[in-house]
């Protein structure tokens, strides 16, 4: 069944730094998902704790903190057609050694840390995370 979703994306600090936000957010666009709001900043190591809060009992918690908190991001709010799906499948795997062709892992990310995006993985935590970032 097809609706209209949306959900959050980050650019993480290694593709920020590379300067790789307007090939991503192409990405985006040439799959007709659109790019709703979009804003560069930098988070303290305290909030990017609390948005990865998911993680916070395993192994590489701590490092995945530091890391999204090291530099600039780009966080976005996507729209789209089964846009949650939609955006897992254009960034691939986690580790970027395991995804596919043409994903943006695929293509830019540098190591499972280092993996330039992040993509909300259900409707609940698409709305969870739009509202970390985007509560007005
Ligand atoms: N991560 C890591 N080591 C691991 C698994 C994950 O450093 O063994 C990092 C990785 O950057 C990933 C993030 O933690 O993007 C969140 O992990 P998750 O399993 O939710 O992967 P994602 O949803 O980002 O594909
Ligand atoms: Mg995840």
């Amino acid at each position: 069944m097809n609706s209209t979703e949306q959900t959050l994306s980050i650019i993480k600090p290694d593709a920020v730094e590379r300067d790789l936000v307007e090939k991503i957010q192409k990405k985006f666009l040439e799959k007709k998902i659109k790019v709703l709001k979009s804003k560069k900043i930098q988070i303290s190591k305290e909030e990017a704790s609390d948005f990865y809060k998911v993680h916070q009992t395993k192994p590489f918690y701590d490092r995945l903190c530091s890391y999204l908190s090291s530099g600039p991001i780009v966080v976005m709010v996507l729209e789209g057609e089964n846009v949650i799906q939609e955006n897992r499948k254009i960034m691939g795997a986690t580790d970027p050694k395991n995804a596919d062709e043409g994903t943006i892992r695929k293509l830019y990310g540098i190591s499972i840390d280092k993996n330039s995006v992040h993509g909300s993985d259900s409707i609940e935590n698409a709305k969870k995370e739009i509202d970390f970032f985007f509560k007005d």
